[in-house]
């Protein structure tokens, strides 16, 4: 439920009715506004009467929320989420673009990669030091000494970076390293990784479940805030649909669907979305065409090399291309 003040509400009234919720053992979450302040309902198991409220000095209305996730929501939070960065912001204007390996394999490999993706225009340099196999004979990642190697791509070349953790107990040295914790498709019902996220003072990228509604993927993000941290960034991967020409289906639809309901940003990886090199540079261009806040690509040097995903990375050389692409598009990079 979401409590909207009075133009001319008193502090004091507005007070009155936070204390009236937490009376309950509710959580009040005040979120004001340019006209008025309103104060959300959080942590009822029950719906809440509106009537304990409505005749309450400065309440204008009481209005329940009809959808189940809450903070994620814009009926809570209006205007759009921007999560800065320094020099330039995710949520805002510009196309953000997050390139580089599946995963580090060495510090040679990851130097390389981070010198033509950063020329091209990408502000943060993606790779995973623990990966989450399908199979347990692939390669699992180097582990911390990934993190290692990412921290000086931070350092030798002004990236950003974005990494995963894969379960809760390596959160803690995965949130030491990185920019942006990734939530992995796999993870994304994995509520006591979910909590511990969103106890992790950087922001967390989220993707959605390969087999997940969008209504199951915002709650995951619900999660994430509910435990105290709104900086979270949404990401659509692909779902699995009965198609066999690419590896999943990139839900496009869900952008401007996640736009209109959320207020959080939005990106896209067309990668694990095709499985695919040949489909990544259209999709992602689509991916910004509908709105999308940015694109979560992999890139690699020696794809016939590469360690994992290989066969979707796209060559240095076609990410420049792709970039090029994007700013004809009329995009801001
Ligand atoms: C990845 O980004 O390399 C990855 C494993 O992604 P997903 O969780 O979407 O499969
Ligand atoms: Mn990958």
């Amino acid at each position: 439920m979401l409590i909207v003040m009075r133009k001319d509400a008193s502090n004091e009234e507005i007070d009155a009715v936070i204390k009236k919720i937490e009376s309950f053992g509710w959580q009040a979450k005040p979120i004001p506004g340019g006209e008025r302040t309103a104060i959300g309902i959080l942590r009822n198991t029950q719906p809440v009467d509106p009537a304990i409220f409505l005749g309450m000095p400065g309440v204008r209305d009481a209005i329940s929320v009809s959808k189940p996730y809450k903070l994620v929501s814009r009926e809570m939070h209006p205007e759009d989420t921007h999560i800065p960065f320094e020099g330039f912001e995710i949520g805002g204007e510009k196309l953000i673009l997050m390139a580089g390996p599946c995963a580090v394999e060495s510090e040679s490999q990851a130097f390389s990669i981070a010198e033509s993706v950063k020329e091209a225009g990408a502000k943060i340099f993606r790779a995973g030091a623990f990966k989450p196999r399908t199979s347990p004979y692939s390669f699992q990642g180097l582990g911390e000494k990934g993190l290692e190697i990412l921290a000086k791509v931070r350092e030798k070349f002004g990236l950003f970076i974005i990494s995963e953790a894969t379960d809760h107990d390596i959160c803690d040295l995965v949130e030491q390293y990185v920019d942006i914790i990734q939530i992995g498709t796999r993870n994304m019902q994995n509520y006591r990784l979910l909590r511990r996220a969103g106890q992790a003072k950087k922001p967390v990228l989220l993707k959605r479940g390969m087999w997940a509604t969008v209504d199951e993927f915002l709650m995951a993000a619900e999660y994430i805030m509910s435990e105290g941290n709104s900086q979270v960034i949404l990401c659509e991967r692909g779902i699995r649909t009965f198609t066999t020409h690419s590896r999943n289906t990139l839900d496009l639809n869900a952008v401007p669907y996640i736009k209109q309901e959320s207020h959080l940003p939005i990106v896209i990886d067309p990668s694990h979305a095709s499985g695919r090199r040949d489909q990544v540079i259209p999709l992602a261009k689509a991916g910004a065409a509908v709105g999308a806040h940015g694109l979560l690509i992999e890139v690699h040097n020696q794809p016939e090399k590469a360690m994992s995903d290989g066969p979707q990375s796209l060559l240095p050389e076609q990410f420049k291309e792709l970039v090029k692409q994007l700013k004809e598009m009329g995009f801001k990079i």
